[in-house]
């Protein structure tokens, strides 16, 4: 199959849909691929290394579109790539259709075969495509949180570890999936004082055998909350209530009781934000203050390390995507139910109910 990579195009969007390692792998198979120029170069996957790597360079978007069997990308296509694509062709992409009604119609219009990261699950009922993001965002979030908490920012001034003779910083992290665990294990491993707060006991007992007690288990209601958040330096939000917009567990209120200068890392601002007073930032603007308290409310947090986020995506997806390649798109859906959970958009049909019922399409 040819399998066409196009430069991403939205703003300060710089992974790629594959490395060259990842080309390698489809090139070894017997594929061809075929990279958009520059494609990978902001994060350091140059022309020779594609090209090393097996593929061939396109000279621009149209010329990928145009020939690839199947399109693999990072972010959902912009209306110019849907314009693009054509009936019958594969894109394999994050398409988070619900809340974007003019990329589905578009996407129905072309008569694509559309299948999405977010939705392809695992045999534990996990999202394996999303779960490399939360990974990064997780790990992220003491990295941000703890520059936040540097004076210049408007925090404490409090380093994360503490040093010999100095008491460590107190992380509070609520929420214990995949951001919160990767966040707790980055904040212990500075050497912070961390407590994560879940609704799940089950969850809870996991993470106590998984840290062997070097992190504190609470579990989460509104008084345990405000209680942990008093004497905290920095909270982290990872709640998920899947398909819904996060709970609002820290009210402004509670702003009045911690300490000036501490700070809130809301990683789940991309469905809302789980502390009242969130409201998302990018990158060029990451913080703000809100009676003192520090916001870090960054919507797309890895794609601040876009290289090792482009990595982490396609240890993910490179099994599927090679085997969208190796068996067509019908017969790699019919084996594999979890990849078929991934489809989208089909000729011209919207084949993800949630989508659909959200959308007001038939399904
Ligand atoms: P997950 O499903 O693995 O974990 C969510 C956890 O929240 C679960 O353990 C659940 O029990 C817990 N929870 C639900 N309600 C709770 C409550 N009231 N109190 C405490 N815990 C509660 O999800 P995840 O992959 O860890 O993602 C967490 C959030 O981070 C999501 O909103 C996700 O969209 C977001 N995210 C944001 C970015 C970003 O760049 N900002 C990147 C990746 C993920």
């Amino acid at each position: 199959m040819l399998i066409g990579v196009p430069k991403e195009i939205k703003n300060h969007e710089y992974r790629v849909g594959l490395t060259p390692s990842g080309v390698r792998e489809l090139v070894a198979h017997g594929h061809k691929v075929l990279v958009q120029t520059q494609a990978g170069l902001a994060i350091g996957f140059t022309d020779e290394q594609y090209i090393q790597s097996g593929a061939s360079i396109a000279s621009s978007a149209e010329e990928v579109f145009s020939k690839a069997e199947m399109v693999v990308k990072v972010k959902e296509p912009q209306p110019v790539e849907c314009r693009m694509l054509r009936p019958g062709q594969i894109l394999f992409t994050y398409l988070h259709l619900a809340p974007d009604p003019e990329q589905t119609k578009l996407l129905t219009e072309s008569g694509a075969v559309a299948i999405a990261y977010e939705t392809v699950t695992d045999e534990r009922g996990g999202l394996p495509l999303l779960a490399p993001m939360s990974e990064v965002a997780g790990r992220m979030a003491i990295q941000a949180g703890a520059h936040a908490l540097e004076k210049a920012q408007g925090g404490r001034g409090v380093l994360l570890g503490g040093v010999p003779g100095v008491a460590p910083a107190r992380v509070v992290v609520i929420g214990g999936g995949v951001v919160g665990l990767n966040a707790a294990r980055m904040a212990a491993g500075l050497g912070a004082d961390v407590t994560i707060l879940d609704k799940s006991l089950p969850r809870l007992k996991e993470i106590d055998m998984v840290f062997g007690g070097r992190i504190k288990t609470l579990v989460s209601n509104t008084a345990n909350i405000d209680e942990s958040i008093r004497e905290a330096d920095m909270v982290v939000g990872a709640v998920l209530i899947p398909g819904a917009a996060a709970p609002k567990l820290v009210t402004r209120a509670m702003l009045g009781n911690m300490k000036p200068g501490a700070v809130l890392v809301d990683v789940a601002i991309d469905q809302g934000g789980c502390f009242e007073t969130s409201r998302a930032t990018t990158h060029q603007d990451p913080i703000y203050v809100v009676d003192g308290i520090v916001h870090y409310c960054v919507a797309n947090m890895p794609g601040g390390v876009a290289r090792t986020s482009t990595q982490a995506l396609n240890n993910a997806t490179l099994p599927f995507t090679l085997e969208l390649a190796n068996k067509g798109w019908r017969q790699a859906l019919l084996d594999n139910a979890h990849l078929r959970n991934g489809l989208n958009v089909c000729h011209g049909k919207i084949t993800y109910k949630a989508v659909a019922d959200d959308l007001g399409y038939h399904y």
